[in-house]
């Protein structure tokens, strides 16, 4: 299915709780999303059922190639040490919504694909994942830079302006930079590469006060 040298795919079949049935703790699994969602979170968990895994694969089977294609180009950017090599497509209920990393894994709920089915998506999610591989590049004197600007934007309160679910083509539960510096940094590399104008016309609504700062986000991110 994928050309050599392709980012490998794994599947968890580690799935729901039972078919056609919602049961409680999943109806609450989904509660905190309720707003956030394009449908009712009972149709997120029918969404579930309809797309084992085996099924899940022969309808987004495309999509997933396009993420994989997509992690390999992104891979040519930071070079084997920090490559991530497998794609993970994480079919549990629990783990809605969620994109991650573990060592060289990328993990992405299958929820993004059902629940969207948008390649604009699948390419912020990505950009966001690997804005944290670009993170964790950095070396000590960049590092502390992320850090004070982090607290910097912290203390002006500006957090909302990158916040990845905010833009067009974000899932809107998407980012929360305000956990910690790497976030940060993830979430202006996604936007700054996949939503400048409207990131440009936001800034322009912040008093002029914070333009040095906004502009040593920018630029730290756009730098790698
Ligand atoms: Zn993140």
């Amino acid at each position: 299915m994928l050309a050599p040298g392709c980012a490998s795919i794994s599947t968890d079949a580690t799935h729901g709780n039972g078919r056609g049935e919602v049961t409680v703790t999943q109806r609450t699994q989904l509660e905190s999303f309720d707003s956030l969602i394009p449908v009712a979170p009972d149709s997120v968990i029918a969404l579930y059922d309809r797309y084992p895994p085996e099924r899940f694969y022969a309808r987004y089977g495309k999509q997933v190639n396009f993420v994989s294609a997509l992690i390999d180009s992104f891979n040519s950017t930071v070079g084997p040490a920090f490559a991530l090599d497998t794609l993970s497509i994480d079919h549990a209920l629990e783990r809605f919504g969620e994109a991650g990393q573990s060592g060289h894994m990328l993990f992405i709920s299958s929820s993004y694909f059902f629940l969207f089915n948008d390649v604009h998506i699948l390419r912020s999610v990505l950009t966001h994942e690997f804005g944290h591989v670009h993170y964790r590049m950095l070396d000590s004197v960049a590092l502390r830079l992320t850090d004070r600007l982090w607290t910097q934007v912290q203390d002006a309160a500006l957090f909302y302006l990158f916040r990845d679910g905010e833009y067009s083509g974000n899932a809107w539960f998407g980012g929360h930079p305000q956990d910690n510096p790497s976030e940060l940094y993830a979430s202006a590399y996604n936007l700054i590469r996949n939503n400048p104008e409207e990131l440009r016309v936001r800034f322009g609504y912040v008093d002029t006060l914070h333009t040095s700062l906004l502009k040593q986000v920018v630029d730290l991110v756009t730098q790698r």
